[in-house]
């Protein structure tokens, strides 16, 4: 079945067409440029820019995979987490189509949709995999005995997420909004053994699968401005390889120690933080030691997109789950172990 997913939980446009696991389309649109100046998203712009961007980007998504919209067969759509504006300009266009087309609607977890476009790359999860989800506003270990109905969360960050901290961080040393990417460059001329920054909930009694990264980015902070007020120049590669060298060390350890307690020796990464380049280095090189298979999406697919949320509407149809009501809503703080609304 041909399946047309519509993401538009913060400030990404997605539109993507998947059959199978087959990746037909992936057709994006940004406001990024429009939040920059305010260090984050702002809703009611994010809203407004998805309003004018949709229509454009469904028919890109179908120009480019070379269909007609009455090929579709079903349409997903992200219901949740994310901002309530944002992600109702998804769901009227998704239930708009459904509608016109007379196809099944899906609603689906935006944060399970990360992990499914793994698929579209690397085949069929093994079930059970564990999955490390870490993005702008989550960071959660989770056991998946089944995409398609089944998700366990095992930790989750108690404070910031993953991101969260690379974009404070970037802030500190005045690089634009989002900071991942920017960090990671930065990163790659920088010694990461450079500065002892703390290692979060690793202590022997902190719980195993649990993240927190709050005080990591004070201590950053801490860091960096001590410098400055004794009038010393910055290293700012070696702040920022060192930040990530913290990050990726404890996002791998756990996510490591999780497929070991539970006997898993599949690993998936997903998620924007996903595309941090030490952290997948690191992941390979510690799944590798621990003969556990790892699979990352290639950068572009862990951020937000339209595919990533087709990926999981296709594993909801060949599962045979129900499709969504038609009143199907947003839902901002959707449970991480909802899969399909
Ligand atoms: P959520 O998925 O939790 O709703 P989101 O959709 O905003 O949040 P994503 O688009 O998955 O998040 O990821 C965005 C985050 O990923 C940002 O915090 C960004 O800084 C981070 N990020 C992107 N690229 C990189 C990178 N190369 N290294 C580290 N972080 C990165
Ligand atoms: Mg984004
Ligand atoms: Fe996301």
């Amino acid at each position: 079945p041909l399946v047309l997913g519509f993401e538009t939980s913060c400030d990404e446009t997605g539109v993507g067409l998947v059959r199978g696991h087959t990746l037909l389309s992936d057709a994006l649109a940004t406001s990024m440029a429009e939040h920059e100046r305010f260090g984050g998203v702002v809703p009611e712009i994010a809203s407004r820019a998805h309003l004018e961007a949709m229509v454009p980007t469904v028919h890109r998504a179908l120009a480019e995979a070379g269909v007609q919209a009455s090929d579709v067969d079903a349409v997903a759509v992200t219901a949740g987490p994310g901002l309530t504006g944002a992600l109702l300009v998804g769901l009227a266009a998704a239930k708009a189509y459904a509608l016109a087309l007379d196809v099944p609607l899906y609603g689906v977890n935006h944060l399970a949709a990360h992990v499914a476009v793994d698929e579209l790359q690397h085949g069929p999860l093994a079930e059970p995999s564990i999955a490390m989800l870490v993005s702008g506003g989550h960071s959660s270990l989770l056991l998946v005995p089944d995409l398609a109905r089944e998700v366990v969360p095992l930790g989750r960050t108690i404070d910031d997420a993953a991101g969260e901290a690379f974009d404070k961080v970037a802030r500190v040393l005045g690089m634009p909004f989002p900071g991942g990417p920017p960090i990671d460059r930065a990163a790659r001329e920088g010694d990461g053994a450079a500065i002892a920054f703390p290692r979060g909930l690793t202590g022997p009694r902190d719980a195993p699968y649990d993240f927190s990264f709050s005080g990591l980015k004070t201590a950053v902070a801490r860091w960096v401005e001590a410098r400055s007020r004794a009038g010393e120049p910055v290293p700012v590669a070696d702040v920022a390889a060192s930040f990530q060298e913290a990050v990726a060390d404890v996002l791998t350890a756990k996510a490591v120690r999780a497929c070991r307690d539970h006997g898993v020796d599949h690993l998936v990464l997903g998620g924007g933080v996903a595309a941090n380049s030490r952290l997948r280095a690191l992941a390979e090189e510690r799944c590798a030691a621990a003969g556990i298979v790892l699979r990352v999406p290639s950068p572009r697919l862990c951020t937000d997109n339209g595919a990533m949320v087709a990926a999981l509407g296709s594993r909801l149809v060949a599962a045979g789950v129900a499709p969504s009501a038609p009143e199907l809503g947003a839902d901002s703080s959707l449970p991480i172990d909802v899969v399909g609304v």
